[in-house]
């Protein structure tokens, strides 16, 4: 037993199994397994749950919803504050078991549950600010104004690579909103869910409000596909793949649901040839290699103007070469591993397709060798970080799709506008970036118009990836289109109405209608 379990009381926790078998499926046996992708070996497992235990669950939240949306919005934040500060308390432990569950380096383990306490900073501040308008009624002694309401219990779908953050985003500002939130996470992160879950839930509880944030763990067949079509979550706010998208997508729009989708991306990044080199260089190894390239924000293609190409591909080479792969929870790592041996065949897959469409191997490309790890990570999901040159021709179907693996695709292009349209071309339109020195470059890449960048987050000498809390976070096209975080991304979770009162005398009716 791992003493990050203890530290969580997760080592007494109902569902927890500490010695699982280690060949538990989650059909089968109702057990799912956590294994830590570093060594490959099992951490612990945790108890699934049953349509029964779905149910009762659900139950609770709907009775909790009715309770907590009493409760005036600064108080929820005076809950929220607590929440922050508890993880305050536990940040690097806290980090550290996510990086030993999702094997992101300990430094972006940390940094992700600091973006959960950032945002709970932010919410407790929305709390006070859930404003309406005002607006002058055509018709006299007649006042109109919008408020925003509590909408009910959210359900809230992550992914296996943000398994903190992406939870905290919902459930913080979900709460200060009056909602209560249902957390169906990834079965590939299943311990890190309880440990934030229970931290949340226990100073809510002490505070005297059950049940606000509640988990359900399931497979998608007997959990997920059940709460994706129940009607008593007005909101499904869904985190994963663009194929999960479509499925989440539609089985809510069906009963006219709402849905709130972040789902894949295919990042680029275009470097001019007047842009800072060195700057350019340091955020796309970054934003291609960080989290062994498991962000949604990962930069996968590279368009490099042909007159710095040849130049910026080396440098990039021996860039790869300095990279130190191995253990998440050491120091002085910069690379963990993928997540599972299947997320290693994708990748090589994709290398593969690469090589016979044309592309040329400039750095990595191959599962890493065991024989340079050392011996309690010769299991672990390790491979090298790779770049590879597109033909001349900038052909290489394998680039439109987003393989989550640290895999960077060079181009090359003319002029600015042929670059724009190239990044572009894929269907999805989450993040991207340009290197210039140029505002006109900069401004053309941002064109109020809407002919720049197609993404949902535009960076000026800045990589793809690393958001900042305070903006609203969210990508158009196959990504979805959603909006979560910072900017006014709190109204998903309320719902508006729009009120009119009458504090005269007379029947007035809009549009000069005359009903006598
Ligand atoms: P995934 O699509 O395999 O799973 C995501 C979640 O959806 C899991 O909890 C899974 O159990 C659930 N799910 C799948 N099918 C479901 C169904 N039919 N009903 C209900 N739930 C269902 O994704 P993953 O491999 O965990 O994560 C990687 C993907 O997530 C990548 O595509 C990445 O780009 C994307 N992602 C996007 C963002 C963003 O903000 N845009 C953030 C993180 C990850």
């Amino acid at each position: 037993m791992h003493d990050l379990l203890a530290r969580f009381g997760l080592d007494k926790h109902p569902r927890i199994i500490t010695d699982p078998r280690g060949d538990e499926t989650p059909e089968k046996d109702g057990v799912v397994v956590s294994f830590n992708p570093a060594t490959g070996e099992p951490i612990a497992g945790v108890r699934l749950d049953t349509p029964e235990d779905y149910e009762q669950v659900t139950r609770k939240a709907v009775a909790a919803f009715d309770r907590w949306r009493r409760v005036p919005a600064p108080k929820r934040g005076e809950v929220v504050r607590r929440i922050g500060n508890a993880y305050r308390d536990v940040l690097h432990d806290l980090g550290s078991l996510l990086s030993l569950e999702m094997g992101k380096i300990r430094a972006e383990g940390i940094g992700e549950v600091q973006e959960t306490i950032d945002i709970a900073d932010f919410a407790v501040g929305q709390s006070r600010m859930l404003y309406g308008k005002t607006m002058p009624s055509e018709r006299p002694l007649h006042a109109m104004k919008e408020q925003w309401l509590p909408l009910g219990p959210v359900g809230v779908i992550t992914a296996f690579n943000f398994p903190n953050a992406v939870w905290g985003w919902n459930a913080m500002l979900a709460a200060v909103c009056g909602d209560v939130c249902v957390w169906k996470p990834s079965l590939l992160t299943p311990l890190i869910t309880l440990a934030t879950n229970e931290i949340a839930q226990r100073i809510a509880s002490e505070m005297g409000h059950e049940d606000i944030f509640q988990v359900v763990i399931g497979t998608d067949d007997v959990v997920g596909e059940r709460m994706i079509a129940d009607r008593r979550y007005p909101l499904i706010s869904a985190t994963g793949s663009c194929r999960m998208g479509r499925r989440v997508g539609s089985v809510v729009a069906q009963r006219l649901g709402r849905c709130l989708l972040e789902l894949g991306g295919n990042n680029a990044v275009i470097v001019e040839p007047d842009a800072d080199l060195d700057l350019a260089l340091k955020s796309t190894v970054f934003g291609a290699v960080g989290t062994c390239g498991q962000r949604c924000t990962t930069s996968r293609r590279l368009y490099l103007h042909e007159s710095i190409a040849d130049e910026f591909v080396t440098r990039l080479a021996s860039a790869y070469q300095t990279i130190r792969i191995g253990d998440p929870l050491s120091d002085g790592t910069l690379v963990g591993p993928l997540i599972t041996e299947s997320a290693v065949q994708s990748f090589e897959r994709a290398v593969a397709a690469a090589r016979e469409q044309g592309g040329t191997i400039v750095a990595g490309g191959s599962r890493l060798d065991p024989s340079h790890l050392p011996a309690n990570l010769r299991a672990g999901h390790f491979v090298s970080p790779t770049v590879i040159r597109a033909p001349r021709n900038n052909h290489l179907p394998i680039a439109m799709e987003e393989t989550f693996a640290p895999i960077l695709y060079v181009f090359t292009y003319r002029d600015l506008d042929e670059a724009i349209a190239m990044q572009n071309s894929v269907d999805q339109g989450l993040s991207s970036a340009i290197f210039t020195g140029s505002s006109r470059s900069a401004e053309r890449f941002l064109d109020p118009a809407g002919t720049g960048s197609d993404c949902g987050l535009a960076y000026v000498n800045l990589g793809t990836s690393g958001a900042e809390i305070g903006g609203a976070f969210g990508g158009e096209k196959d990504t979805g289109g959603g909006r979560e975080s910072g900017s006014d991304s709190w109204k998903a979770y309320m719902r508006r109405q729009t009120c009119t009162i009458n504090f005269g005398e007379t029947f007035a009716l809009a549009q000069g209608i005359r009903f006598e």
